[in-house]
């Protein structure tokens, strides 16, 4: 696996670089709160943006339209990791289901339009990393997945 040195707030406007024009398209608004003492960390960058751009478009599907996505960072100095935050405003995931989204081919999407396989996927590259994936969500308002990452 490649290892290299990475600006985590770059990264990420850079990976929501990918979606903004879709996002204006359904009136999502991408709003950045980014800590601005985040370490450089040393880690695998397209791995890293392939969950990030995971959790962006999961967001995008989950508000529809009209809505708001909200990107950040943060340092935690006691376990010298790095936290992602990837909040929407859409339709919020289920109690009863909040255990099932990372398991593979788990998708309440129509047929054609999920596979179930981006969270399973995303789950086993961040554990690979070292990391940890995790959600919050409350149906009516929205999701939150916190990606942590080590500084090394
Ligand atoms: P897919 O996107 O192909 O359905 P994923 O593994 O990416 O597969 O997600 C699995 C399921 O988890 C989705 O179908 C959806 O029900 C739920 N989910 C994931 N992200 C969100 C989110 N941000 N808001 C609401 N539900 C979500
Ligand atoms: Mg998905």
């Amino acid at each position: 696996p490649a290892k290299e040195k990475i600006n985590v707030n770059n990264l990420l406007d850079e990976t929501t670089g990918f979606l903004e024009n879709e996002a204006r398209y359904v009136n999502i608004q991408i709003v950045k709160q980014y800590a601005d003492n985040v370490p450089v960390i040393t880690n695998d960058l397209s791995q890293i943006q392939q969950v990030v751009l995971n959790l962006l478009n999961n967001a995008i599907d989950a508000i529809g339209r009209d809505g708001i996505i909200t990107v950040s960072t943060c340092y935690h100095e006691k376990t010298d990791a790095v936290e992602i935050g990837i909040g929407d405003t859409g339709k919020g995931i289920a109690a009863g289901e909040l255990d099932k989204v990372f398991d593979p081919f788990f998708t309440t999407k129509e047929v054609g339009k999920g596979t179930g396989l981006g969270l399973s996927i995303s789950y086993s590259i961040v554990e690979k990393l070292g990391g940890k994936l995790k959600v919050k969500s409350k149906v009516g308002e929205g999701t939150v997945f916190t990606l942590l990452l080590p500084k090394q």
